[in-house]
């Protein structure tokens, strides 16, 4: 039994987690962080795409860079499209390195932090959680108190929920990604971008992707929404399979080797229903559904839930007044809308729409975006400038048709 008495244990740590424990230990907290894993490297499934803006929202180091991008190309099942810039537009993070430096960030502000510690379960009291943990290098089980837990588990929310517990409905997703070494010839065609494939020859109900990291690495994967019943075992054999098919048939190297293979799950809730404070667990992350539905980035938003929950948190240590709605409100607030639009697109384009249509689609944003409305749409789901498009060439329509003329 460990005699002390933390101000937050967090369990789990991922981007979420990692940066929550950054974030109060910097505050001075007494702050555990409890990962399962005894090494970052054992569940390195992120491929970790994202735009240069993260970087300074949370002030991380290039030393997680895995490589820059500046242009983005859409392999749809006939054509390619490529939207090119003379700039930087975005990073593939390494995503080990992302979650050792917030772990290592922490332990520098005070934090402890327990590797191979598995949570178990929680007894909360009027004034305590006690939380059984598992030390999965000897097999015996501690018991650690806190004034409050954050469940940062990702999808699985293994702390808000007891394992019979009921949880929202939620839509699942799942993705396989292999981390492979290449030929420089074959590295310097997928260097500086990031390729994505969409339409039923190179994805299947999702988007499959090719993202460069350090030289000669690239990361390819694919990704799919189970819309109706998830079979987890079909499911990641299909995902394998296109992966592998893009592989050999798209990447075409012939000295290949595979450094690692890995897969993850989607879990969310639609209109993000989920629990985010009760009994003295707050949730943070996949954990709330931060990922966002139609493109699968979840690193900055995990992130951004975390600075949020923060806030909240350190409010109730110095208080003890238990006022976590004003979280939940701020959140949804800021993300319900545009989410529910990802959800909307994510649906018709990876479970409605015929390669013909996502063909004409695409075909269209290549005609009306410039990189930096593809970025807009893609990673920061702005969709005023889409809307404002459309609008245009429903009007152009309607002037055709009042002229009898035909579009
Ligand atoms: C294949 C794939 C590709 C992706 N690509 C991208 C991308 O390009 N860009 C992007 O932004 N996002 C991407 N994502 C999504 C992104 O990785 C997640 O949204 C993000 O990692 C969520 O962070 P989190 O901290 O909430 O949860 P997680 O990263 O899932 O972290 C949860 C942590 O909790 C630990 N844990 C679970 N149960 C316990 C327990 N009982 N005890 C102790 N520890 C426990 C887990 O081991 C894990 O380390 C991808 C996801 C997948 C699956």
């Amino acid at each position: 039994m460990n005699q002390t008495i933390y101000d937050v244990v967090i369990v789990g740590a991922g981007p979420a987690g990692g940066q929550a424990a950054r974030n109060l230990s910097k505050k001075g907290h007494k702050v555990l962080l409890v990962e399962k894993y005894k090494d970052f490297g054992e569940n390195d499934f992120s491929s970790a795409g994202m735009t240069l803006e993260p970087l300074k929202e949370f002030d991380l180091p290039n030393t997680i860079i895995g490589s820059y991008w500046n242009d983005i190309e859409i392999q749809c099942s006939e054509k390619k499209y490529s939207w090119k810039s003379s700039t930087k537009k975005g990073v593939v993070l390494d995503f080990k390195k992302l979650r050792q430096f917030l772990a290592d960030d922490s332990i520098n502000n005070g934090a402890e932090v327990l590797m191979g510690h598995k949570y178990l379960s929680k007894k909360v009291s009027k004034d305590l959680v006690t939380l059984s943990i598992l030390n999965t290098f000897s097999s015996t089980i501690i018991e650690v108190k806190t004034k409050l837990v954050i469940d940062a588990t990702g999808p699985l929310r293994k702390v808000m929920y007891d394992d019979k517990e009921e949880q929202p409905q939620m839509v699942l997703g799942s993705g396989t990604e292999y981390v492979i070494k290449v030929e420089q010839e074959v590295y310097d065609r997928f260097k500086n971008k990031l390729v994505f494939f969409l339409g039923h020859k190179w994805a299947i109900k999702g988007y499959s992707w090719i993202f460069p990291m350090e030289n000669r690495i690239l990361k390819v994967g694919a990704g799919k929404t189970h819309i109706k019943s998830v079979d987890q075992e079909e499911t990641n054999a299909t995902t394998k399979k296109i992966t592998e098919k893009i592989i050999e048939e798209y990447i075409q190297s012939k000295e290949f080797s595979i450094i690692d293979k890995h897969g993850g799950i989607l879990r969310y809730s639609q209109g993000i229903k989920d629990l985010f404070y009760k009994n003295k667990v707050i949730a943070i992350g996949d954990s709330v559904s931060a990922i966002n539905p139609r493109g699968g980035e979840g690193i900055r938003y995990a992130m951004q839930t975390a600075d949020l929950a923060s806030l909240y948190i350190q409010k109730y240590l110095k208080t003890e007044i238990e006022d976590f709605y004003g979280y939940r409100k701020k959140w949804r607030r800021k993300k319900l809308l545009k989410w529910r639009l990802s959800e909307f697109s994510a649906r018709r384009m990876y479970s409605r729409y015929t390669d013909k249509q996502i063909e004409n689609r695409i075909k269209f944003f290549h005609q009306k975006f410039d990189i930096d409305d593809m970025i807009d749409s893609l990673f920061n789901f702005k969709y005023n400038q889409l809307f404002i498009r459309v609008v245009q060439l429903m009007l152009l329509k309607l002037t055709y048709f009042i002229k009898g003329q035909k579009f």
